[in-house]
């Protein structure tokens, strides 16, 4: 189905909705943060409670496992090679053609009862990643978004978050989008990509979680439409942050669909990570197929994403 979706209408019209198909059937416990690797073609993501990254060629179907021991936030592309990664124990590179890892600097060791959540690179090459505290009860406010720069310092950007996610930058460089789901909302920031400072927040886009699902992980398109993936949702919606209108919805079979990213050769693909956790045993009968990979191509492209510089 071909997607003629306009970026001004408030109503979303039925040929705006589509169907995930599954490309890659799995159980990862939370699949997230998914990364299209052109140099390699091929697809990879975090189980964050699995302690993995995966790598999967849609071509060739081949999957590999890295086992990297320990909580997996997020994963990017490394300029010089390899993927930078937010670990539990910090930022690290990590090689996943021998699992290698190299810690780089741990921004949260005074606070061991956070772990990393989504992470991504911003036009400037700086790796972005937010935190979330495990225990769920004690969670409010207690996370962070950083940076770690190309020098390899770490920055620390935003405090009081609760649960990070959804990092995304415009084509022109000037914006940043982010989501702390807890507070239902995407929020702009102006973005300075010589200074890496942000300013001037404002909520773009906001989602009532009871009827949508909780808004987590983000991709950007070429027209600069945000795809917001719809934890407790089961779909990934197409969000206009210029005027807050919902455009598109791709409907997945499970509740957890968790975030997504562009790939394929031309970028018209969009991959979709999900999780199976915390889902009761009769919940998880009725969509057995939580934690796999699912694939829709709706019309419009991404970009390649930003690679960590350092
Ligand atoms: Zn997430």
């Amino acid at each position: 189905m071909k997607f003629y979706g306009s970026t001004n209408g408030i109503t979303m019209e039925s040929e705006n909705i589509f169907t995930a198909e599954l490309e890659f059937e799995h159980d990862a416990l939370l699949g997230e943060g998914p990364i299209w690797d052109w140099r390699t073609g091929s697809l990879c993501w975090v189980d964050i409670e699995g302690f993995a990254v995966h790598r999967y060629d849609p071509e060739t179907r081949n999957h590999k496992i890295i086992d990297v021991g320990q909580y997996v936030g997020s994963i990017a592309i490394r300029r010089s090679g390899g993927l930078i990664a937010a670990l539990k124990s910090g930022f690290a590179s990590l090689d996943p053609d021998t699992g290698e890892i190299e810690n780089i600097a741990d921004a949260e060791s005074h606070l061991p009862g956070n772990r990393f959540n989504d992470g991504k690179c911003d036009p400037a090459g700086r790796f972005w990643a937010g935190s979330l505290a495990l225990d769920e009860k004690e969670r409010d406010g207690k996370a962070n978004l950083y940076y770690l720069d190309v020098d390899c310092s770490v920055h620390l950007m935003k405090s009081g978050v609760t649960i990070s996610n959804g990092l995304a930058w415009t084509r022109d460089e000037r914006t940043m989008y982010y989501i702390d789901s807890q507070t239902q909302r995407v929020v702009a920031y102006d973005y300075d990509s010589i200074s890496g400072d942000i300013s001037h927040p404002r909520t773009v886009i906001e989602v009532n979680a009871l009827e949508k699902g909780w808004p987590d992980g983000m991709a950007i398109d070429e027209e600069g439409m945000l795809w917001v993936a719809h934890w407790d949702g089961g779909h990934v919606c197409r969000w206009n942050p210029h005027t807050g209108a919902e455009l598109a919805e791709i409907r997945v079979p499970v509740s957890r669909p968790t975030s997504s990213v562009f790939g394929g050769e031309d970028f018209d693909t969009l991959y979709i990570t999900t999780a199976r956790t915390g889902l009761e045993p009769e919940m998880l009968a009725r969509q057995p197929l939580a934690g796999s990979i699912f694939k829709c191509r709706p019309g419009v492209r991404g970009l390649p994403m930003n690679e960590f510089g350092g």
